[in-house]
């Protein structure tokens, strides 16, 4: 077996198969971002961060005349360490934290309209006024270069199972901590991760908030949060398409020299 190949087959033990033709299919750098370790989800582990890490780095320096390679980590607010030590970030929120307790709401649509009925008493506009306000917060726990799935509350929404995302008052919440955001983090991702896990039909966010996004000045990404190599590229052209609709001409790409704007056209 190809020493890339085992090595991608151990980060992604679901993947057997044919893994070195999947990485180089159209890719000339690949970003992995790792969760942080959030003891309220269960998410990770300190340990299988630093495996993480080292796996990561020794990939990066033994592949880097055929791909580049960044090592990246996608930072839960409500870690506990910091998120010091990578190429880039990505800031997320994942848990709330409700009189002084951690949850972690994003599961699946039963555990979500679970903690919805427990802490909301099914109001999803309350739960989105309280995620929004904390995602409005991550400034607070450090300088990030990505904003992260910014509605993922909606990821078990798109029948509208708990929430109308076109009400005014939901789009309020959102666009106000866009504009907390403002100047505090450069770039927003569009993520196509809900797509290639079943979850949606579109990636985050909702169309009306990618606007805001552009109003306000944040630079896009496009990521794919594919957790499986099948996902690598998901729905990208979607996703350019999206963000042209809306007027960005760019999306930046991470290089050796950080995130600098590639032409969408
Ligand atoms: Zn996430």
């Amino acid at each position: 077996m190809d020493e890339l190949q085992d090595i991608w087959q151990r980060v992604f033990p679901n993947n057997i198969n044919d893994l070195t033709g999947e990485i180089v299919r159209g890719f000339d750098s690949i970003g992995f971002s790792m969760h942080s370790h959030v003891p309220c989800s269960g998410i990770g582990s300190l340990e299988a961060l630093e495996n993480y890490k080292k796996e990561i780095l020794w990939l990066k320096k033994h592949y880097q005349d055929q791909i580049k390679i960044f090592l990246g980590l996608e930072y839960d607010i409500y870690s506990d360490h910091g998120p010091e030590g990578y190429e880039y970030t990505i800031a997320s929120v994942h848990c709330l934290k409700l009189n002084g307790i951690c949850y972690d709401f994003d599961q699946k649509l039963e555990g979500t309209l679970q903690f919805l009925n427990s802490h909301f008493l099914g109001n999803g506009t309350a739960f989105a006024r309280n995620y929004y306000e904390t995602v409005a917060s991550i400034p607070q726990y450090g300088s990030f270069d990505i904003l992260g799935h910014f509605d993922l509350i909606t990821k078990n929404n798109e029948k509208g199972n708990f929430l109308d995302v076109h009400d005014p008052v939901y789009l309020g919440y959102a666009k106000d901590a866009i504009h907390a955001l403002k100047g505090k983090i450069p770039l927003f991702e569009v993520n196509t991760g809900c797509i290639g896990r079943g979850y949606r039909t579109t990636p985050y966010p909702q169309i009306e908030l990618l606007k805001e996004f552009k109003a306000c000045g944040f630079g896009a990404v496009i990521t794919s949060d594919c957790h499986q190599k099948e996902f690598l590229d998901c729905n990208f052209d979607h996703a350019r398409e999206l963000l042209q609709s809306v007027g960005f001409d760019s999306v930046y790409v991470l290089t050796q020299n950080g995130f600098i704007p590639d032409l969408l056209i």
